[in-house]
């Protein structure tokens, strides 16, 4: 039977597939066919028109692909969903039947092209997903979600896709789990949807990346698949097969971030309640290391030093390295820790300087 958007909406995880473009009828109905076979597939994907971050790459079908995309729905039974940038493009898929729309990043990052989509938007029930915005900055993506709000959309989602930034790590776009675990605390009623595709830019750390989303109690996950994943017109590297596709959505562990055991929740109450404890004390000891900071501050002040002594900073890092080692504290979060406390005590003192 098929199901209408509105109950695809609202199924966990939901999985979004299909290739990064459309690029030609066949590749686009054999895609559709192959993920509707693995009958993991809730909503099929395309990009019609490509944003692409440097011209002389391949920028999309166009609207001639549309009618492929309807096509694909008529085949499989699944709701499809397209990137729209621009007013036109909203209204062109919009009259194609294209049930579901996303942002891009690089649309997300720009209030004007954002505007131009939900005005296009105004009075049109039709599910829309946003996409981080290429930097890291929650208040854009924000800003998109309520741009889109306002225009009257009821049914909104988030797309985490990663941040770009300078230089080759090992991600395309560096995950930064945080901000999209903020975005989520922020949002609880916008279901969040991670695209480990985008994150990855390569298949070998796809399954890892939507692992770790669905850990994070993600709501689903937008995976590129293409028949020829090497041949794609666009991310090759990051594109899998769909039959590669359903095998990876089997191999995914799903945990539930609730169960109803009683036992279950009396025992994870304990130790959260034993958490809370050691936060207050973790708390107290701070505030009295700040009081000692401020002393020194008193004495630093009266003798006319500098607040910062960068010999004295490296000697408590490395106090701490060795320290951490022993307590199976990591060097990173030593070094996080240690430069919030440092700040911290540098604010207090700074205050004691100038009063
Ligand atoms: C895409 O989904 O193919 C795409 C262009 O993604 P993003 O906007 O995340 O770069
Ligand atoms: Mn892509």
């Amino acid at each position: 039977m098929r199901e209408t958007v509105q109950q695809v909406w609202k199924k966990r995880p939901m999985i979004i597939s299909g290739p990064c473009s459309a690029e030609t009828e066949e590749q686009v109905l054999e895609t559709a066919t192959r993920l509707a076979k693995t009958g993991k597939v809730d909503i099929l994907r395309a990009g019609i028109w490509k944003p692409r971050t440097r011209p002389g790459s391949f920028e999309g079908i166009g609207t001639k692909g549309l009618p492929w995309m309807q096509q694909a729905k008529k085949i499989t039974g699944l709701p499809v969903t397209v990137e729209v940038a621009t007013a036109k493009q909203v209204e062109d898929a919009l009259t194609f039947d294209v049930d579901v729309l996303w942002i891009g990043a690089r649309t997300t990052v720009n209030p004007f092209s954002v505007q131009d989509v939900a005005d296009a938007l105004r009075g049109v029930d039709v599910p829309v997903l946003i996409k981080n915005p290429i930097n890291p900055d929650l208040e854009l993506w924000t800003g998109a979600v309520e741009r889109v709000a306002k225009a009257g959309i009821k049914q909104i989602g988030l797309i985490h896709r990663g941040f770009s930034s300078y230089g080759n790590t090992e991600y395309r776009n560096a995950p930064m789990w945080h901000l999209a675990i903020e975005m989520k605390r922020r949002n609880p009623e916008l279901l969040m949807i991670n695209d480990p595709s985008h994150i990855s830019g390569r298949r070998d750390i796809l399954l890892d990346v939507a692992q770790k989303a669905i850990d994070l109690d993600m709501d689903g996950l937008i995976i590129e698949s293409h028949i020829d994943p090497d041949k794609a017109w666009s991310d090759a590297k990051q594109q899998i097969t769909p039959e590669r596709l359903g095998e990876m959505i089997g191999q995914i562990v799903w945990r539930k971030e609730d169960i109803n055991s009683e036992e279950f929740h009396a025992a994870l109450e304990k130790l959260r309640q034993q958490i809370n404890h050691l936060d207050d004390e973790l708390m107290q000891i701070l505030s009295q290391r700040m009081s000692i900071a401020e002393k020194i501050g008193e004495y630093k002040k009266n003798n006319n030093i500098t607040i910062l002594q960068t010999n004295r900073w490296n000697e408590i890092l490395e106090r701490a390295f060795k320290k951490g080692e022993k307590l199976n504290l990591s060097k990173e979060f030593i070094t996080k820790y240690f430069d919030a406390v440092h700040m911290e005590s540098i604010n207090h003192q700074n205050k004691i300087m100038n009063s």
